[in-house]
């Protein structure tokens, strides 16, 4: 049985029934939302956003505070819902989707109202002398919100609350594989009391998806695979609706010969098996130079044989959360193999448990001919090259299409730095698994395929406005600058002034 499959319907609305990827038992059906229901929400959040816009940021924020309060009662709900619909270990819920949540909600409800304060900003030059510049951030409206599967409280929840506390309204689409934990998210803020009209959760499939993209919103923030992002990207470009792009990865990993062994080993096999490896970050490829090769394989192949995959009870590594996903890893797996590839663990389903289960992997000998090192593989498999130097582990590394994140190891701090800015990729971590979505100070985005845009922190919130900026005369003065007539002694003026201001010393320190 597939985690979600179409059904009949009798009415105008696809239905599709969902079935766990633990047990394989159905776990229940959901209509998908069509264009009119779309539409219809845009209507009411329409309604409801310019009195939400005309709160106080301070106001609009301790709405955060109060959804924090609400994430942290009903963590052992948001646990239980993830864990059923995605197969995620209990510890992976609760630090991924509860924890992260709390942190973000805090994050911006302690910030909002300093990161959107109304600016006054010097001008530079003559200008500055006579003029004044405010900047004020202003909701866009309405946000559609298209989030992926793979952490379905987090991803919708951190999007949502930015948007939200910016004063716009938010349609939030979640995955046809999550519903019922996006679903959740809509609950946790209505049960926060926030207002009808301004959360607005959009069960559906990628139709529903197409159709808020298409429903002339005022932004969208798509997270989720290149080939839907481009497919939105390519729809927004359409009707000019402004796009972020939080896109697929491949992420390297790169051992230098001075690593802490046991340290990098321990990151990789979490860099690679977290959320059952369908972590964007993920560690998908690791580079290790030839000194250490041995030992690090090794310690790696040690470390994953003691992983511990169940569907009842404590675990290490969950549940594959869609088949489709499933259908992937293997096929990488068997592709690498067929080229040469050695499977040193796992390798295949778990032959053990009833549900998706793919064993924790280690796959040495890869080659960058294979898909598990050039497509997105997602799941719990570390492939692992040998290299000469840190040289040509960059270069392999920045051999690919992707370009979202990666990580460096190395007991030289200046070494890893050196290394971090010549990865071709939207961020980097230093002897760690990559962490920078959850540090909302560090931009987060992709480069190349992996994305277009930066989100969270003080620009991400920002992004949910537009930065109106607003000149007004400092003194009031009664000639408007460059008026009608254009007359000869006029331009002769300008060309002397010009002149003293770039052609003279004390000009120059004007402008
Ligand atoms: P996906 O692209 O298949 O689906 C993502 C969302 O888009 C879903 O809600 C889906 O219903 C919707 N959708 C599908 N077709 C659509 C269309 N034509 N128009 C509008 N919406 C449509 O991705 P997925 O399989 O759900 O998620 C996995 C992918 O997400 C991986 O590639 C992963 O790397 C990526 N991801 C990226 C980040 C990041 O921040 N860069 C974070 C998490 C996941």
């Amino acid at each position: 049985m597939a985690n979600y499959e179409r059904v009949e319907s009798d009415g105008s609305r696809r239905r599709y029934r969902l079935s766990s990827p633990v047990s394989l038992e159905p776990l229940g059906e959901f209509e998908a939302m069509n264009a009119e229901d779309v539409a219809a929400a845009v209507k009411r959040a329409r309604k409801a956003q310019p009195a939400w816009a005309a709160r106080p940021v301070s106001e609009r924020a301790r709405y955060l505070k109060r959804v924090l309060a609400r994430v942290l009662e009903a963590q052992d709900r948001i646990i239980e819902t993830v864990v059923r619909e995605t197969g995620k270990t209990e510890t992976e819920a609760f630090a991924m989707e509860v924890f992260s949540s709390c942190d973000a909600l805090g994050y911006y409800a302690k910030r909002a109202a300093r990161f959107l304060r109304p600016e006054k900003r010097r001008i530079h030059g003559v200008m500055g002398i006579a003029k004044q510049l405010r900047v004020v951030y202003k909701p866009l409206g309405v946000v559609g919100i298209i989030v992926p599967w793979n952490g379905p409280v987090i991803l919708a929840l951190n999007q949502a609350a930015q948007a939200l506390v910016a004063g716009n309204a938010v349609l939030l689409k979640g995955s046809e594989v999550t519903p019922y934990s996006t679903a959740l998210v809509g609950e946790l803020f209505r049960e926060a009391g926030l207002p009808d009209g301004l959360l607005q959760v959009l069960m559906g499939d990628g139709e529903t998806g197409a159709a808020l993209v298409e429903a002339g919103v005022d932004k969208i923030s798509f997270t989720g695979s290149v080939a839907t992002g481009r497919r939105v990207a390519e729809a927004c470009g359409r009707s000019l609706t402004p796009v972020s792009l939080e896109l697929g990865g491949k992420d390297a990993m790169i051992v230098c010969a001075d690593a802490d062994l046991d340290r990098a080993a321990s990151g990789a096999l979490i860099g690679s098996c977290m959320n059952t490896g369908h972590y964007c970050c993920g560690t998908e490829r690791i580079y290790v130079v030839d000194a250490v090769y041995e030992a690090f394989v090794e310690k790696v192949v040690e470390g994953a044989r003691g992983l511990r995959q169940s569907d009842a009870g404590e675990s290490d590594v969950g549940a594959v959360f869609w088949d489709r996903q499933l259908e992937i890893i293997e096929s990488h797996v068997r592709d690498a193999v067929e080229r040469g590839a050695r499977v040193r663990v796992g390798g295949a389903r778990n032959p053990d448990l009833r549900g998706q289960y793919f064993q924790p992997t280690v796959v040495t000998d890869v080659t960058h001919d294979m898909q598990l090192m050039r497509e997105e593989t997602f799941g719990p498999v570390l492939a692992i090259m040998r290299v000469d130097d840190e040289e040509e582990a960059l270069r392999l590394a920045n051999d690919s299409r992707y370009g979202l994140s990666g990580n460096v190891w190395t007991r030289d701090k200046a070494r890893g730095f050196a290394l971090a800015e010549r990865i071709e990729t939207g961020g980097v971590c230093i002897n760690d698994m990559t962490l920078t979505y959850g540090v909302p100070e560090a931009p987060f985005g992709g480069v190349k395929d992996s994305g277009v845009g930066q989100v969270n922190g003080r620009d991400g919130l920002r992004g949910y406005c537009h930065a109106h900026p607003m000149l007004v005369d400092r003194f009031g003065g009664k000639q408007v600058q460059g008026a009608y007539p254009y007359t000869e002694k006029g331009l002769a003026g300008m060309k002397k002034f010009a002149k003293f201001l770039w052609g003279s010393r004390l000009g120059r320190l004007l402008s």
